[in-house]
Protein backbone atom coordinates (compact mmCIF):
# COMPACT_ATOMS: atom_id res chain seq x y z
CA UNK A 1 0.00 0.00 0.00
CA UNK A 2 1.47 3.55 -0.79
CA UNK A 3 1.27 6.40 1.29
CA UNK A 4 0.59 9.81 0.01
CA UNK A 5 0.57 13.29 1.56
CA UNK A 6 -1.65 15.55 -0.46
CA UNK A 7 -2.01 19.14 0.76
CA UNK A 8 -4.78 21.14 -0.25
CA UNK A 9 -6.66 17.55 -0.52
CA UNK A 10 -9.88 18.90 0.52
CA UNK A 11 -9.78 21.08 -2.87
CA UNK A 12 -11.36 20.51 -6.12
CA UNK A 13 -8.14 19.44 -7.79
CA UNK A 14 -6.93 17.19 -4.44
CA UNK A 15 -10.24 16.05 -3.69
CA UNK A 16 -10.38 14.56 -6.98
CA UNK A 17 -6.88 13.24 -6.78
CA UNK A 18 -7.58 11.46 -3.26
CA UNK A 19 -10.23 9.57 -4.44
CA UNK A 20 -8.79 8.04 -7.49
CA UNK A 21 -5.25 6.88 -4.63
CA UNK A 22 -8.10 5.49 -2.22
CA UNK A 23 -9.94 3.37 -5.46
CA UNK A 24 -5.77 2.88 -6.27
CA UNK A 25 -5.47 1.46 -2.50
CA UNK A 26 -3.62 4.25 -1.20
CA UNK A 27 -3.27 5.25 2.30
CA UNK A 28 -3.49 9.24 2.19
CA UNK A 29 -2.95 12.19 4.65
CA UNK A 30 -4.71 15.10 3.47
CA UNK A 31 -3.28 18.51 5.03
CA UNK A 32 -5.46 21.56 4.12
CA UNK A 33 -6.34 24.88 5.83
CA UNK A 34 -10.16 24.50 4.72
CA UNK A 35 -9.47 28.39 3.35
CA UNK A 36 -10.90 27.50 -0.65
CA UNK A 37 -12.94 24.52 0.09
CA UNK A 38 -16.61 24.47 0.78
CA UNK A 39 -17.23 21.27 3.58
CA UNK A 40 -15.50 17.90 3.45
CA UNK A 41 -14.89 16.26 0.30
CA UNK A 42 -13.15 13.48 1.22
CA UNK A 43 -13.75 10.63 3.15
CA UNK A 44 -13.55 10.30 6.94
CA UNK A 45 -11.21 7.32 6.14
CA UNK A 46 -8.70 10.04 4.89
CA UNK A 47 -6.36 10.87 8.07
CA UNK A 48 -6.92 15.15 7.58
CA UNK A 49 -5.33 17.50 9.34
CA UNK A 50 -6.51 21.08 9.63
CA UNK A 51 -3.39 23.30 9.12
CA UNK A 52 -1.72 25.64 6.59
CA UNK A 53 1.10 23.71 4.64
CA UNK A 54 3.98 25.67 5.61
CA UNK A 55 3.55 24.92 9.52
CA UNK A 56 2.18 21.47 9.00
CA UNK A 57 4.80 19.18 10.97
CA UNK A 58 5.35 15.37 10.57
CA UNK A 59 7.94 12.85 10.98
CA UNK A 60 5.86 10.37 9.16
CA UNK A 61 7.65 8.55 5.79
CA UNK A 62 5.54 8.49 2.05
CA UNK A 63 6.09 7.16 -0.79
CA UNK A 64 4.46 10.11 -2.69
CA UNK A 65 4.46 13.65 -1.42
CA UNK A 66 1.94 16.28 -3.33
CA UNK A 67 2.12 20.09 -2.76
CA UNK A 68 -1.62 21.26 -3.91
CA UNK A 69 -2.35 23.56 -1.33
CA UNK A 70 -2.98 27.46 -2.93
CA UNK A 71 -5.34 29.76 -3.35
CA UNK A 72 -6.13 29.32 -7.39
CA UNK A 73 -9.36 31.97 -8.36
CA UNK A 74 -7.72 35.40 -8.97
CA UNK A 75 -10.39 37.30 -6.96
CA UNK A 76 -9.82 35.47 -4.50
CA UNK A 77 -5.67 35.31 -4.18
CA UNK A 78 -5.61 39.64 -4.63
CA UNK A 79 -7.46 39.61 -1.51
CA UNK A 80 -5.18 37.53 0.16
CA UNK A 81 -1.99 38.10 -1.22
CA UNK A 82 0.71 37.10 1.92
CA UNK A 83 -0.90 33.86 2.20
CA UNK A 84 -1.13 32.93 -1.37
CA UNK A 85 2.61 33.53 -1.28
CA UNK A 86 3.53 31.80 1.92
CA UNK A 87 1.39 28.63 1.16
CA UNK A 88 3.50 28.44 -1.81
CA UNK A 89 7.12 29.53 -0.75
CA UNK A 90 7.60 28.34 2.65
CA UNK A 91 5.00 25.94 1.92
CA UNK A 92 6.69 24.78 -0.78
CA UNK A 93 9.57 24.55 0.95
CA UNK A 94 8.19 22.14 4.00
CA UNK A 95 6.66 19.52 1.49
CA UNK A 96 9.91 19.94 -0.08
CA UNK A 97 11.80 18.78 3.23
CA UNK A 98 9.31 16.11 4.01
CA UNK A 99 9.66 14.02 0.90
CA UNK A 100 13.56 14.71 1.35
CA UNK A 101 12.89 13.17 4.94
CA UNK A 102 11.27 10.09 2.98
CA UNK A 103 12.71 10.17 0.15
CA UNK A 104 10.20 9.56 -1.89
CA UNK A 105 8.74 11.29 -5.42
CA UNK A 106 7.41 14.96 -4.66
CA UNK A 107 4.65 16.61 -7.25
CA UNK A 108 3.79 20.13 -7.68
CA UNK A 109 0.91 21.73 -8.93
CA UNK A 110 2.22 25.15 -10.43
CA UNK A 111 -0.33 26.61 -13.15
CA UNK A 112 -0.77 28.06 -16.70
CA UNK A 113 -0.47 31.46 -14.39
CA UNK A 114 3.97 30.66 -14.62
CA UNK A 115 3.69 32.06 -18.33
CA UNK A 116 1.77 35.61 -17.34
CA UNK A 117 1.21 37.64 -20.52
CA UNK A 118 2.39 34.51 -23.32
CA UNK A 119 3.87 35.47 -26.43
CA UNK A 120 3.91 32.12 -27.75
CA UNK A 121 0.09 30.40 -27.75
CA UNK A 122 -0.36 27.70 -27.61
CA UNK A 123 2.54 28.02 -24.43
CA UNK A 124 5.15 25.52 -24.30
CA UNK A 125 7.08 24.06 -21.37
CA UNK A 126 10.30 26.06 -22.59
CA UNK A 127 8.51 29.68 -23.25
CA UNK A 128 9.65 31.01 -20.18
CA UNK A 129 6.89 33.80 -19.18
CA UNK A 130 6.19 37.28 -19.57
CA UNK A 131 4.97 38.21 -15.77
CA UNK A 132 4.41 41.24 -13.77
CA UNK A 133 7.11 40.90 -10.75
CA UNK A 134 4.65 43.28 -8.49
CA UNK A 135 0.91 43.21 -10.18
CA UNK A 136 -1.92 42.23 -8.18
CA UNK A 137 -1.51 38.80 -9.73
CA UNK A 138 1.98 38.65 -8.63
CA UNK A 139 1.39 36.96 -5.24
CA UNK A 140 0.03 33.90 -7.35
CA UNK A 141 2.07 34.12 -10.58
CA UNK A 142 5.98 34.61 -8.50
CA UNK A 143 4.40 32.28 -6.17
CA UNK A 144 4.66 29.40 -8.25
CA UNK A 145 7.73 30.33 -10.44
CA UNK A 146 9.52 30.20 -6.55
CA UNK A 147 8.24 27.36 -6.41
CA UNK A 148 9.49 25.44 -9.50
CA UNK A 149 12.85 27.00 -8.91
CA UNK A 150 13.27 25.99 -5.56
CA UNK A 151 12.19 22.48 -6.55
CA UNK A 152 14.43 22.11 -8.76
CA UNK A 153 16.95 23.48 -6.59
CA UNK A 154 15.99 20.79 -4.40
CA UNK A 155 15.85 18.47 -7.53
CA UNK A 156 19.54 19.36 -8.21
CA UNK A 157 21.28 19.61 -4.81
CA UNK A 158 19.37 16.27 -3.23
CA UNK A 159 18.40 14.35 -6.51
CA UNK A 160 14.81 14.01 -5.09
CA UNK A 161 12.40 12.54 -7.43
CA UNK A 162 9.99 15.88 -8.40
CA UNK A 163 7.28 16.74 -11.10
CA UNK A 164 5.82 19.77 -11.90
CA UNK A 165 2.68 20.11 -13.56
CA UNK A 166 1.55 23.44 -15.30
CA UNK A 167 -2.22 22.58 -15.17
CA UNK A 168 -4.80 25.29 -17.55
CA UNK A 169 -8.48 25.87 -16.07
CA UNK A 170 -9.58 22.81 -14.59
CA UNK A 171 -13.45 22.58 -14.62
CA UNK A 172 -15.75 20.19 -13.96
CA UNK A 173 -18.41 18.85 -11.52
CA UNK A 174 -17.46 20.19 -7.97
CA UNK A 175 -15.77 23.24 -8.60
CA UNK A 176 -17.42 26.67 -6.72
CA UNK A 177 -18.92 28.72 -8.27
CA UNK A 178 -19.69 31.42 -5.46
CA UNK A 179 -17.82 34.66 -4.77
CA UNK A 180 -14.32 35.04 -5.14
CA UNK A 181 -14.16 31.32 -5.17
CA UNK A 182 -15.65 30.98 -8.54
CA UNK A 183 -13.84 31.08 -12.14
CA UNK A 184 -15.13 31.77 -15.23
CA UNK A 185 -17.19 28.66 -15.91
CA UNK A 186 -18.85 27.99 -12.89
CA UNK A 187 -19.59 31.36 -12.61
CA UNK A 188 -21.46 31.66 -15.82
CA UNK A 189 -23.46 28.47 -15.62
CA UNK A 190 -24.69 29.68 -12.54
CA UNK A 191 -25.68 32.93 -13.73
CA UNK A 192 -27.28 31.56 -16.62
CA UNK A 193 -29.19 29.15 -14.63
CA UNK A 194 -30.28 31.65 -12.15
CA UNK A 195 -31.19 34.10 -15.30
CA UNK A 196 -29.13 36.48 -13.85
CA UNK A 197 -26.27 38.70 -15.58
CA UNK A 198 -23.51 37.02 -16.85
CA UNK A 199 -20.52 39.37 -16.41
CA UNK A 200 -17.83 39.74 -18.42
CA UNK A 201 -14.86 41.17 -17.54
CA UNK A 202 -13.07 43.50 -20.40
CA UNK A 203 -14.37 42.97 -23.99
CA UNK A 204 -14.58 39.00 -23.86
CA UNK A 205 -12.00 39.07 -26.77
CA UNK A 206 -9.72 37.32 -24.03
CA UNK A 207 -8.85 33.41 -24.60
CA UNK A 208 -8.40 30.30 -22.29
CA UNK A 209 -8.19 26.75 -23.04
CA UNK A 210 -10.41 24.27 -20.75
CA UNK A 211 -9.66 21.00 -19.09
CA UNK A 212 -12.22 18.87 -18.28
CA UNK A 213 -11.48 17.10 -14.40
CA UNK A 214 -11.70 13.77 -16.00
CA UNK A 215 -8.80 14.22 -18.36
CA UNK A 216 -6.92 16.33 -15.34
CA UNK A 217 -7.02 13.46 -13.41
CA UNK A 218 -6.23 10.87 -15.62
CA UNK A 219 -2.52 12.01 -16.88
CA UNK A 220 -2.12 13.49 -13.12
CA UNK A 221 -2.28 10.04 -11.85
CA UNK A 222 0.39 8.93 -14.21
CA UNK A 223 3.07 11.75 -13.27
CA UNK A 224 2.81 11.16 -9.96
CA UNK A 225 3.13 7.27 -9.98
CA UNK A 226 4.99 5.99 -12.84
CA UNK A 227 8.57 5.61 -12.94
CA UNK A 228 11.49 7.73 -14.56
CA UNK A 229 9.95 11.41 -14.78
CA UNK A 230 12.26 13.45 -11.95
CA UNK A 231 12.86 16.47 -13.12
CA UNK A 232 9.71 16.87 -15.80
CA UNK A 233 7.60 19.67 -16.13
CA UNK A 234 4.21 19.50 -18.25
CA UNK A 235 1.58 21.25 -19.21
CA UNK A 236 -1.35 19.51 -18.33
CA UNK A 237 -4.20 21.40 -20.38
CA UNK A 238 -5.95 21.60 -23.77
CA UNK A 239 -4.58 23.57 -26.89
CA UNK A 240 -8.90 24.79 -28.15
CA UNK A 241 -8.51 28.37 -27.15
CA UNK A 242 -11.78 29.98 -26.81
CA UNK A 243 -12.69 33.12 -26.55
CA UNK A 244 -14.67 34.32 -23.14
CA UNK A 245 -17.74 36.16 -24.73
CA UNK A 246 -18.00 33.22 -27.13
CA UNK A 247 -18.04 30.73 -23.76
CA UNK A 248 -20.74 32.86 -22.40
CA UNK A 249 -22.96 32.26 -25.44
CA UNK A 250 -22.36 28.68 -25.48
CA UNK A 251 -23.39 28.63 -21.72
CA UNK A 252 -25.99 30.33 -22.57
CA UNK A 253 -27.42 28.43 -25.50
CA UNK A 254 -26.73 24.93 -23.77
CA UNK A 255 -29.10 26.27 -20.54
CA UNK A 256 -31.56 27.68 -23.06
CA UNK A 257 -30.66 31.03 -20.41
CA UNK A 258 -32.27 34.20 -21.01
CA UNK A 259 -29.35 35.92 -19.44
CA UNK A 260 -28.62 39.29 -20.38
CA UNK A 261 -24.23 39.32 -21.38
CA UNK A 262 -22.80 42.17 -19.68
CA UNK A 263 -19.58 43.87 -19.44
CA UNK A 264 -17.42 45.24 -16.58
CA UNK A 265 -14.39 46.85 -16.26
CA UNK A 266 -11.28 43.83 -17.28
CA UNK A 267 -9.06 42.67 -14.34
CA UNK A 268 -5.19 44.21 -13.89
CA UNK A 269 -2.85 42.22 -16.05
CA UNK A 270 -5.64 39.60 -17.35
CA UNK A 271 -3.96 37.61 -19.72
CA UNK A 272 -5.08 38.05 -23.10
CA UNK A 273 -5.10 34.80 -24.29
CA UNK A 274 -3.80 31.56 -22.95
CA UNK A 275 -3.89 27.90 -24.59
CA UNK A 276 -1.28 24.73 -23.97
CA UNK A 277 1.12 23.31 -26.39
CA UNK A 278 0.43 19.75 -24.82
CA UNK A 279 2.59 17.78 -27.32
CA UNK A 280 5.48 16.83 -24.34
CA UNK A 281 2.38 15.11 -22.35
CA UNK A 282 0.82 13.59 -25.64
CA UNK A 283 4.91 12.24 -26.15
CA UNK A 284 5.38 11.35 -22.81
CA UNK A 285 2.37 9.88 -21.50
CA UNK A 286 0.54 8.61 -24.82
CA UNK A 287 -2.30 11.44 -23.18
CA UNK A 288 -4.52 13.63 -24.79
CA UNK A 289 -8.29 15.46 -23.48
CA UNK A 290 -10.66 13.10 -24.89
CA UNK A 291 -13.38 15.38 -23.18
CA UNK A 292 -14.79 18.03 -25.45
CA UNK A 293 -15.61 21.43 -24.35
CA UNK A 294 -18.90 20.67 -24.73
CA UNK A 295 -19.18 17.35 -23.51
CA UNK A 296 -17.60 18.95 -20.07
CA UNK A 297 -19.84 21.50 -20.14
CA UNK A 298 -22.87 19.66 -20.14
CA UNK A 299 -21.86 17.21 -17.75
CA UNK A 300 -20.91 20.52 -15.37
CA UNK A 301 -24.73 22.27 -16.32
CA UNK A 302 -26.05 18.98 -15.23
CA UNK A 303 -24.12 18.64 -12.26
CA UNK A 304 -25.02 22.67 -11.42
CA UNK A 305 -28.81 22.06 -12.15
CA UNK A 306 -29.14 19.08 -9.50
CA UNK A 307 -27.66 21.41 -6.82
CA UNK A 308 -29.98 23.59 -4.48
CA UNK A 309 -28.93 27.57 -6.29
N1 LIG B 1 -14.02 36.18 -16.22
C1 LIG B 1 -15.16 36.89 -16.57
N2 LIG B 1 -16.23 36.87 -15.71
C2 LIG B 1 -16.22 36.20 -14.53
C3 LIG B 1 -15.04 35.48 -14.17
C4 LIG B 1 -13.98 35.50 -15.04
O1 LIG B 1 -15.22 37.51 -17.63
O2 LIG B 1 -17.22 36.23 -13.81
C5 LIG B 1 -12.88 36.15 -17.14
C6 LIG B 1 -11.59 36.63 -16.51
O3 LIG B 1 -11.45 38.04 -16.62
C7 LIG B 1 -10.55 35.87 -17.31
C8 LIG B 1 -11.25 34.55 -17.64
O4 LIG B 1 -12.65 34.82 -17.51
O5 LIG B 1 -10.25 36.55 -18.50
C9 LIG B 1 -10.85 33.40 -16.73
O6 LIG B 1 -11.02 33.81 -15.40
P1 LIG B 1 -10.87 32.83 -14.16
O7 LIG B 1 -11.27 33.59 -12.95
O8 LIG B 1 -11.59 31.57 -14.43
O9 LIG B 1 -9.32 32.45 -14.01
P2 LIG B 1 -7.95 32.78 -14.77
O10 LIG B 1 -7.90 31.94 -15.98
O11 LIG B 1 -7.89 34.26 -15.09
O12 LIG B 1 -6.94 32.41 -13.75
Amino acid sequence: MKRILVSGGNGFLGSCLVHRAIREGSEITVVDDLSTSQGMNIPSSVKFVNEKVEYFKTNEKFDYVVHLAARPSPEDYVLHPIDTLLSNSLGTRNMLEIALNSRCVFMYTSSSEVYGEASVIPTPEDYYGYVNPNGKRSCYDEGKRFSEALIMAYQREYHIDTRIQRPFNVYGPGIRADGGYGRVIPRFIVSALRGEDIVIYGDGKQTRSFLYIDDWLEITWKLLTLPNLGGEVINIGSSVEIGIYKLAEIIKSMTDSESRIVFRKAREDDPRRRAADIKKAERIFNWKPVITLEEGLGRTIQWFRGRNL
